[in-house]
């Protein structure tokens, strides 16, 4: 058994690299890079080299006039005259939450880089890249191009939601994966369905958890239920993972070549200084983050994601006096519940109007979503000081990336809300 996939996985490795995508060579280039000395100098001899061009079009050569590059926003970067040369043959697209799907266009090499990144990460966690993956997705995929691309990736997709989850977790506790990987909610709701069953998924190693904040006592959870260490991975398609949860529970960056920024408004602002088939300098990601640095030399960079939030719209919340405060005080208040009462559920608030939220609990809480929307309110009364009303709501649809707060009132950047207009 242990050799048929050891044999699985140097298949899917020969496989890449017939595609020219060289990830062992790549990956110990990623170790070499987080090696140097002097960061600095070693973005700065790649830009010198690449010079990537900025939202004006203008060549990045010196790490100094990186610093001080104009933002490209998502909108620019789509109309941008940064068309791919020849050799960029990879071509994958965005889902594009905010309705616009955007290109991004890769050469061998970066794609390699890519992937160097990604099984720099998962040797981290005990697996390659090649190994056999559980994938949970938002929907399940048919077709000969995902059944060909599946085949080379030695992965299986799983939808473990709604009227199929039954018969899909049963076919993927037969197909024994290495790893799991894939959202938050449906991770949950597989987790929630083996307990309730008395079954497990054997030989896990980890699961790696994407595209959806997730509370530390939903992590422990996942963790006990599946057997395994759970890492979170925080990436986007246009650069595939940028921070990678280490053992100790810290989001390291991981990419070598990626720049990434905490912008004027805590905004995700990524550099890429090796690409040459697109320019992405200071891209605007569209999440909310805040960076540190700690001493844990275990992974990639000691820079790490403190603080990280989904869509820039979505981070604050409002009282009915018009303050704001921001909206992981929620994840924080729902942590702490789940905690103190050991009780696992996804979540989502929703603004309603200034001081008022609606709240969606799925599966219902053991003690019921009123006993969960009083304690937020004394929570945030506690935390943030303000007196916030919490409305239950029914009818959680959770479907791919989502966040666990959604705002629907008009903000400016003063922080004032402009009165309600519906989502
Ligand atoms: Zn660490």
């Amino acid at each position: 058994m242990r050799l048929i996939r050891s044999f699985r996985c140097l298949l899917a490795r020969s496989l890449f690299l017939a595609m020219g995508l060289r990830i062992g060579y790549w990956r110990k280039a990623v170790e070499r890079a987080w090696a140097m000395e002097s960061r600095e100098e070693y973005l700065e001899s790649i830009l010198k080299k690449v010079a990537p061009r900025d939202a004006n079009g203008n060549p990045v050569k010196t790490y100094a006039e990186l610093k001080t590059a104009p933002i490209l926003t998502k909108k620019a970067f789509r109309h941008s005259a940064s068309r791919p040369n020849k050799s960029a043959v990879f071509h994958r697209h965005t889902a594009g939450s905010s309705g616009d799907p955007t290109s991004i266009w890769l050469n061998r090499q970066e794609l390699g880089r890519m992937l160097g990144v990604r099984d720099y990460c998962y040797r981290h966690c005990g697996i390659r890249v090649g190994d056999r993956e559980g994938r949970l997705w938002g929907r399940p995929e048919t077709g000969l191009k995902s059944r060909v691309k599946n085949f080379v990736l030695n992965r299986r997709v799983f939808h473990t939601s709604g009227r199929n989850l039954e018969k899909e977790i049963q076919e993927l506790i037969e197909w024994r994966p290495d790893y799991l990987y894939g959202y938050a909610s449906l991770l949950m709701e597989c987790a929630r369905q083996l307990k309730q069953n008395g079954q497990m998924v054997p030989g896990l190693k980890c699961v790696i958890v994407t595209a959806e904040t997730i509370l530390p006592s939903q992590k422990e959870h996942l963790s006990r239920i599946f057997r395994c260490p759970v890492h979170e991975e925080y990436g986007a398609s246009e650069f595939d993972i940028i921070a990678f949860e280490c053992r100790s529970g810290h989001r390291h960056l991981v990419n070598p070549w990626l720049l990434l920024e905490s912008g004027p408004e805590e905004q995700a602002l990524v550099t890429d200084v090796s690409r040459s088939s697109q320019s992405l300098v200071r891209y605007e990601l569209g999440d909310i983050l805040q960076l540190s640095t700690v001493d844990c030399p275990g992974l990639g960079s000691t820079q790490i994601i403190s603080l990280l939030e989904g869509r820039t719209s979505n981070r604050f919340a409002f009282t009915a006096e018009n303050e704001r405060f921001h909206a992981v005080e929620f994840a924080y208040a729902v942590d702490q519940y789940q905690q103190k009462h050991g009780d696992l559920f996804q979540f989502v608030v929703t603004q309603v109007r200034p001081g008022v939220f609606g709240l969606v609990c799925s599966p219902e809480p053991k003690e019921g979503t009123v006993s969960v929307a009083k304690d937020i309110e004394m929570a945030i009364q506690r935390s943030a000081g303000y007196e916030v009303k919490v409305e239950t709501q029914s009818g959680l649809e959770r479907q791919g990336k989502t966040s666990y707060f959604v705002q629907t009132i008009n903000a400016t950047n003063s922080g004032a809300a402009m009165g309600a207009v519906g989502s």
